[in-house]
């Protein structure tokens, strides 16, 4: 060797060796996503020989990426925007929920057959039970927006016993087209209403637990709210938005000068991402180590 002098300044990187096993992320974009920094504390506290890479992959690419996790042998990955309904057809079974919410964002390989999970709707239930204190069963629940987390959602809502969910929106269309979904396969619960109606102001004002979907009020449009002036809350109602940047939005400061209970979409990024771990290692969290990996999430958010 040409090298003589055996001193070593170089550390030796142990964190991925020949045993390593991989998780992915697909989106596009992808830069943004916290999912490898949350996944990869956590494999770390918990000393799992696993790690979790992001890729942004083209939508011409989708088939030949998700082949590429199989033939790779990845234990499985997330889907993040655009393409959490597009893969659903790549994938050898997606769970009924999944079927119904018409979104996968989680898969699991086993032995190269490939399971889709939606842990988006899943995520939310649990961080508005955390955040608010109270279920859906027998409530009134007015959704805001109908896209596809709205879908999935009202799906979730609808399975956990709501009693009635008013689905208002700007484009009817696409509300009718959620509530045959709910109404054909979970039960006779969903209304459609056109977000600027006497009906949706009606039905918002009778809910006890109202959920904005739309993105109006997300960063940088900070200033917008999904309803006027003319939509009035009352201090029993509990309110959600799934954004999570502003934690605060505009429709939650009316909701708090109002008196009511709110609670913001951190949870439902937190939780999603920690059922999607439970999925592919089998490994459920103690209280512990799901309180320490919350405040590392808080971390990566700030
Ligand atoms: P999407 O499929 O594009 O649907 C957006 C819906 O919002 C549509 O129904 C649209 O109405 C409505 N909308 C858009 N702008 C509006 C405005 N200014 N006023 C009133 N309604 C408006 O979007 P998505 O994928 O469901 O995502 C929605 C939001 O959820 C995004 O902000 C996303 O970041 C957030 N999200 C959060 C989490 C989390 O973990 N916290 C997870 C998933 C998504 P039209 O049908 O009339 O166009």
């Amino acid at each position: 060797m040409p090298f003589k002098n055996s001193e070593v300044n170089m550390q030796v990187d142990n964190r991925v060796t020949g045993k390593t096993r991989l998780i992915g992320v697909i989106g596009n974009p992808i830069a943004h996503s916290i999912s490898p920094q949350l996944h990869n504390t956590i494999c770390s506290h918990l000393n799992l020989d696993l790690v979790y890479v992001p890729f942004r992959v083209e939508r011409n690419d989708l088939e030949q990426a998700i082949k590429g996790f199989k033939a790779l042998n990845f234990i499985g990955f997330n889907i993040t925007i655009p393409y959490k309904k597009d893969v659903m057809k790549y994938i050898d079974e997606n769970t009924k929920e999944a079927l119904l919410m018409g979104a996968v964002n989680t898969v699991k390989n086993i032995d190269g057959r490939l399971y889709g999970y939606n842990t988006d709707a899943e995520g939310f239930s649990r961080s508005f039970k955390e955040g608010s204190g109270i279920s859906f069963r027998e409530r009134e629940i007015a959704l805001l927006g109908a896209g596809g987390t709205a879908r999935a959602i009202a799906v979730k809502l609808a399975l956990e016993g709501a009693r009635k969910i008013n689905i208002l929106n700007r484009t009817i269309s696409k509300a009718e087209e959620i509530t045959e979904i709910v109404n054909n396969n979970v039960k006779p619960v969903a209304y459609a209403h056109l977000l600027e109606s006497v009906t949706a102001r009606e039905a918002f004002a009778r809910s006890s637990v109202i959920i904005n979907t739309t993105p109006a009020g997300m960063h940088p449009d900070i200033d917008s709210c999904p309803v006027g002036n003319d939509f009035e809350f009352s201090p029993e109602q509990i309110v959600y938005d799934v954004i999570y940047n502003p934690v605060k939005t505009r429709f939650l400061h009316r909701a708090e000068e109002k008196g009511c209970k709110t609670v913001n979409g951190l949870g439902m990024l937190f939780y999603q991402g920690i059922y999607a771990f439970e999925i592919w290692t089998g490994i459920r969290l103690d209280d512990e180590t799901l309180k320490e990996s919350y405040k590392s999430f808080l971390t990566i958010m700030a």
